[in-house]
C-alpha cells in the first residue's frame, strides 16, 4: 500500500483496522521527505522526533481504545508562521531564523489534542508576503507538477508538501489568497475560512484584519475534517467566534442552488485556457440542475487589490514594528557588530533581518498611515472596503455562492514575476476581496492546462463553510466518476 497517497479518511480507516501503525505511516512520510524534499524544498524544519513520539502515542491509544479521533496518528505539515511549542518558527525570515516558539498556536493545541502528528514546518514567502514562495529568505519551493514553476504563495511549502505527498494534509494562512492560490497552482484543495472562524492566536501576524488559518488537503472531505477541528471560539483571540453549523449542510442538493458568476472576473488578463476550464466546471453544476446567474461586483474587481495594498501594508508596518533587534529575533548586537545608538540597533537589525519585499511593504504602510496621508490613503481604503462588502451583500441576496477562477493563470515560471512587484501583486486579483470582506472561500482543482492544475474558487456567505464545501464536494465526486 502506498501510505503517502492516502487521504485523511483512508489513513484513519487503515489505522483503525490496524492495516498499518501510526509509526509506519509517519515513517513513510519522513522517508519521502528525506528522498524528495531536496527537489521541492517544501520544508524549512523537519520535526522527526516529535512526529515519531506523537505517532507512538496514537499507536498505544489504538491498542487501548475502540475509537480514536479522526486526526489521531495522521501526519501533517504546518506553515512556518504558525507556532508549535519548542519548534523553530521563522516565518521564512532571517530575522526569526533561530526563534523557538514558546507555546502552541490554538489550532496546533486542538490538533495535538486529537493526536495529530507534526512532520515539520513549511516554506513560505517571508512573513506571508508574496504569491510564489520566492520571497522566502531560505530559497524558493518548487511546484511538484513542474519543478521549473512556482508552487504559489505564500503557503507554497504547505501546498507543495500536500501535492508531492510529503504529508497527508497541511495548514496554511490566507491574507489575500495564500491558501487558495497555492492550492490552485499545486492541484489540491485550499480552504480560507470566514474571518474569525479559526483562532489566530499563535499565528505570526501579517495583516490582522485579513489573516486566517485554514487547511490544505487532498480532498474536500479532508478540508472539512480539519476545519471542524481547528475552528471555534478561542478566549485568546477576541475576534474568533463559534461558527459551527451556522448553516445546516445542504448535502448534494444542486437543484435549487443559485450560483453567481461575476462577469468582471472573466474580463481582461485571464488566460483563455483557464477561462475555458473554469467555465466548463461551472457548466457541470448547471448540468446537475443548478441555476447559473451572471452577477456584477464592480467595486470588488476594480478596487479590491488597490484597497488591499493600502490596508495590508498599513497593518504590516504596525505588526512588524516588534522586530527591532531588541525584543526578540535577529539583532546586530548578537553579532558583536558595532551599533552606535539604540536607533542604530533598530535600523541595522531590521535592514539586515528583513528581505526586500517586507521592507517595501513596511515603507508603504508607514507612508499610508503617516500624518497628512492617513485620510487620503488609509481612511479612503477603509471606506472602499465597505463598498466592496456592499457589493457582496447585494449579490448574496440573489445567489447562494459565487464561482470564479482562483487565479488568472496556472503556475508561472520561477523568476518570471519576482523582478516586477506589480505583476506579482496582480496575480492576486481574484482573491483579495474575499479577505477584505472576511468571507469563506475554497479553491478546488477543476482541470489542467497541459500538466498544470487550474483552480475553481467557490465563495460563500459568512460562516457557510459547510455549504461551500458540500458544493465543492459535488464537483469532486462528479469529476471522479
Ligand atoms: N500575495 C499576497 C500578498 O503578497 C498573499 C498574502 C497572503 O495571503 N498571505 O500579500
Amino acid at each position: 500500500m502506498e501510505l503517502h497517497k492516502l487521504t485523511i479518511t483512508q489513513a484513519h480507516q487503515g489505522l483503525v483496522k490496524r492495516e498499518f501503525s501510526a509509526v509506519e505511516l509517519t515513517k513513510a512520510f519522513l522517508d519521502r521527505i528525506e528522498k524528495l524534499d531536496k527537489k521541492f524544498f517544501a520544508y524549512l524544519t523537519i520535526t522527526k522526533n516529535l512526529a515519531i513520539s506523537q505517532a507512538k502515542t496514537t499507536d498505544s491509544l489504538i491498542l487501548r481504545e475502540k475509537e480514536i479521533p479522526i486526526l489521531a496518528g495522521i501526519p501533517l505539515a504546518v506553515k512556518d508562521n504558525i507556532l508549535v511549542e519548542d519548534v523553530r518558527c521563522t516565518a521564512a525570515s532571517k530575522i526569526l531564523e533561530s526563534y523557538i516558539a514558546p507555546y502552541d498556536a490554538t489550532c496546533i493545541k486542538k490538533l495535538k489534542a486529537q493526536g495529530a502528528v507534526i512532520l515539520g514546518k513549511t516554506n513560505m514567502d517571508e512573513f506571508a508576503m508574496g504569491s510564489s514562495c520566492e520571497h522566502s529568505a531560505f530559497g524558493p519551493t518548487k511546484n511538484p507538477h513542474d519543478l521549473t514553476r512556482v508552487p504559489g504563495g505564500s503557503s507554497g511549502g504547505s501546498a507543495a508538501a500536500v501535492a508531492g505527498n510529503l504529508c497527508c494534509y497541511a495548514l496554511g494562512s490566507d491574507t489575500c489568497g495564500s491558501i487558495r492560490q497555492p492550492g490552485s497552482f499545486c492541484g489540491v484543495v485550499g480552504l480560507k475560512p470566514t474571518y474569525g472562524a479559526v483562532s489566530r492566536y499563535g499565528l505570526i501576524a501579517m495583516a490582522s484584519s485579513l489573516d486566517q488559518i485554514g487547511p490544505i488537503t487532498k480532498t474536500v472531505k479532508d478540508a472539512k475534517i480539519v476545519f471542524d477541528v481547528i475552528s471555534g471560539k478561542d478566549p485568546f483571540d477576541s475576534t474568533s467566534v463559534e461558527s459551527k453549523s451556522k448553516v445546516k449542510s445542504q448535502k448534494s442538493k444542486v437543484d435549487d442552488l443559485r450560483i453567481g458568476v461575476p462577469k468582471e472576473y472573466f474580463a481582461k488578463g485571464i488566460d483563455p485556457e483557464v477561462e475555458k476550464i473554469v467555465k466548463s466546471a461551472i457548466k457541470k453544476y448547471e448540468a446537475l440542475g443548478a441555476n447559473i446567474e451572471e452577477v456584477s461586483l464592480p467595486y470588488s474587481t476594480e478596487h479590491a487589490l488597490a484597497t488591499y495594498y493600502i490596508i495590508m501594508p498599513s497593518e504590516v508596518s504596525a505588526n512588524l514594528a516588534r522586530y527591532d533587534g531588541i525584543k526578540y529575533g535577529y539583532s546586530v548586537t548578537s553579532n558583536r557588530q558595532q551599533a552606535t545608538s539604540l536607533l542604530d540597533v533598530y535600523l541595522k537589525s531590521r535592514a539586515e533581518g528583513f528581505g526586500e519585499e517586507v521592507r517595501r511593504r513596511i515603507m508603504l504602510g508607514t507612508y499610508a498611515l503617516s500624518a497628512g496621508y492617513y485620510e487620503a490613503y488609509y481612511l479612503k481604503a477603509q471606506k472602499i472596503r465597505t463598498l466592496i462588502r456592499k457589493d457582496f451583500e447585494r449579490v448574496f441576496k440573489k445567489v447562494d455562492v459565487l464561482m470564479t477562477p482562483t487565479s488568472p493563470t496556472p503556475a508561472f515560471k520561477l523568476g518570471e514575476k519576482i523582478v516586477d512587484p506589480l505583476l506579482m501583486y496582480l496575480s492576486d486579483i481574484y482573491m483579495g476581496a474575499v479577505n477584505l470582506v472576511g468571507l469563506p472561500a475554497v479553491s478546488i482543482p477543476c482541470g489542467k492546462v497541459t500538466n498544470l492544475p487550474v483552480g475553481l474558487q467557490i465563495i460563500g456567505k459568512p460562516f457557510e463553510e459547510d455549504r461551500i464545501l458540500d458544493i465543492a464536494g459535488i464537483f469532486e465526486k462528479s469529476n471522479c466518476l
